[in-house]
């Protein structure tokens, strides 16, 4: 589904949203969950394009519904994967995009993730940082969103004011809400939402649920007013049926 000229909503993948930008070259952001990389290959030759012209796989934080799919991309087109630098994970043989951080998660937490698939090492190219401005459409803006995890980010088509959120805000049809956030510092996470709201956009492009293209800053400005009334612990016990919904639909989309 095109978005506006230019920027597509890739609507047959799996887990996160992906979204793709078509200009002399192209990129794309965010890839789903593993077994995706055929879909978003076939979605770009359907455009007359050719997959070895993607040159940059962004990702907005390194959760495996977002990067499951990002080294067969990588492998299949060449393209470099790009992320925030406080996303990466240095070891000896190489930088890795990987969130939660190592040290946030807890020994059980990472053996349980590990079991079950949910923690995935990705090769990263290139690390980039707050304000930084990739070439696409007139300029596609870095802004750095830690909060949900330490090195999400937010990505801004300043000239056609189309914001990417990523998780930095889910969309749940109904109203919008702040997402889990594994950053520890709940303080983070909210000058983040402020900080959003200092850019103008006017279409939102979020990594799960619609894109808003009607009254989009309005509604992000609302919520972020909105301080919650009640502790994640609570919140997360109120929602649970939705949170439940929310893991079964990322998988069988
Ligand atoms: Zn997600
Ligand atoms: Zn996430």
């Amino acid at each position: 589904m095109e978005i506006i000229p230019g920027v597509y909503f890739l609507d047959k993948v799996r887990g996160s949203n992906v979204y793709l930008l078509v200009d002399k070259c192209l990129a794309i952001i965010d890839t789903g969950i593993p077994g995706n990389h055929t879909r978003i290959i076939n979605f770009i030759r359907g455009l007359g394009r050719n997959p070895e012209e993607l040159i940059h796989i962004i990702l907005t934080h390194g959760h495996i519904d977002h990067i499951g799919s990002a080294v067969e991309l990588q492998r299949a087109t060449g393209a470099k994967i790009v992320v925030h630098k406080d996303e990466l994970v240095s070891t000896p043989s190489g930088n890795y995009v990987l969130a939660p951080h190592p040290e946030e998660m807890h020994g059980w937490a990472e053996r349980i993730m590990n079991r079950h698939g949910m923690l995935k090492f990705s090769p990263t190219d290139i690390a980039v940082e707050d304000g930084q401005i990739l070439p696409y459409l007139g300029g596609l803006s870095i802004i750095h969103t830690p909060g949900h995890t330490r090195g999400s980010m937010c990505l801004l088509l300043e000239k056609s004011g189309v914001l990417f959120v990523g998780d930095t805000i889910i969309n749940n049809k109904d109203r919008l809400s702040r997402p889990i956030p594994f950053h520890t510092d709940k303080n983070i996470s909210e000058q983040s939402l402020l900080k959003i709201t200092g850019y103008n956009f006017t279409i939102c492009c979020f990594g799960h649920g619609p894109i808003l293209k009607q009254d989009a800053y309005k509604k992000v400005n609302n919520l972020v007013r909105s301080y919650p009334d009640s502790s994640l612990w609570r919140r997360i016990v109120r929602n649970f049926g939705l949170l439940i919904k929310f893991f079964i639909r990322l998988w069988h989309k």
